[in-house]
């Protein structure tokens, strides 16, 4: 078992919404043990505090969006994707924006400026959950499956058949040095034949050739330079740990994904969390099959009567 970590000082950064299109500050604090990752959002003089925990996601259909019921954060799969390759297990997400801007479309300046802060060890022991029966979720086609494995290992594979992607598959032996070098840097990628439908829908309007890999159907090619010949399904993956993320606790599973996205990764979280709920306390704290008990944990931790508002 490892040492929890959280950052040496506090992060700003500035970008625009994916689908918002509007600019915005984000600003990424230092957190005590156990707090885990929790999204702070400025309501007028109030503030809202929003977990990232499983039970908390409320839409995944073309981004991951985090909610306590008052307010809602969207987008936010790449910067928690970043957190967790740079084992930051506790971190204050402050956010004046709906959305965490998306910066070049990957979690690579999520990481420069993780990496120039620094991370420090805390004074607790990061909680680890071992699948030792495997966990499944299925959808369609589509499943995530995880197996016993002594460690982290993500296999990926993606379909897009009648498009320059096609099939892709991806396997990674996860550690801080093989996400940095393999899939910080993947974009997110889209086909320039949806954009209008994407549009009309209010979605992607901040989306642009600096943050998106255009792919398209019609020419069968690529529209912006690629950083990695198999960048889509490399994205897939940084998807996939962002989804992990939600996970309070280092998980050793050897996790397989089939044309997974943000609903399975997200339901495959639910379904980690509901197979050991009422089984296993993880740590001494936290307690998930009980929205109530986390607050309540979170509002010790993080002494919320004083956390000025
Ligand atoms: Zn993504």
């Amino acid at each position: 078992m490892r040492i929890q970590n959280t950052l040496k000082n506090k992060i700003t950064f500035r970008g625009k919404g994916l689908h918002s299109g509007s600019m915005g500050n984000l600003t990424l604090q230092p957190a005590p043990e156990d707090t885990g990752i929790v999204f702070v959002l400025k309501d007028g003089r109030q503030k809202q505090f929003i977990p990232y925990i499983p039970d908390n996601i409320i839409d995944t259909r073309n981004n991951i969006t985090v909610s306590n019921g008052k307010a809602l954060v969207r987008t936010v799969e790449h910067l928690v994707a970043a957190l967790y390759g740079m084992r930051v297990d506790n971190c204050l997400i402050e956010t004046e924006m709906n959305e965490i801007p998306i910066m070049d479309g990957s979690a690579l300046e999520f990481i420069e400026g993780i990496q120039e802060t620094g991370v420090v060890e805390q004074d607790k022991e990061r909680e680890e959950l071992r699948i030792v029966n495997p966990v499944w979720v299925t959808s369609e086609d589509k499943f995530i499956v995880a197996l016993p494995y002594n460690g982290l290992k993500l296999s990926y594979t993606i379909s897009f058949p009648n498009s320059p992607i096609g099939t892709q598959t991806f396997n990674l032996d996860f550690s801080t040095e093989s996400f940095l070098n393999k899939i910080a840097g993947a974009r997110t990628f889209g086909f320039i034949e949806d954009l209008d439908y994407y549009r009309k829908n209010g979605l992607v309007l901040g989306g642009d050739f600096d943050n998106v890999h255009v792919f398209s159907r019609k020419e069968n090619r690529s529209l912006n330079s690629p950083r990695y010949d198999d960048e889509p399904v490399r994205h897939k993956v940084l998807d996939l740990v962002g989804g992990i993320a939600m996970l309070n606790f280092d998980i050793k599973a050897f996790i397989i994904s089939y044309k997974g996205g943000h609903t399975l990764d997200t339901l495959f979280a639910q379904r980690v969390m509901s197979t050991i709920s009422g089984v296993q306390k993880v740590g001494n704290v936290y307690s998930y099959g009980s929205d109530t008990n986390y607050y309540y944990m979170l509002a010790d931790i993080l002494d919320l009567e004083k956390y000025p508002s």
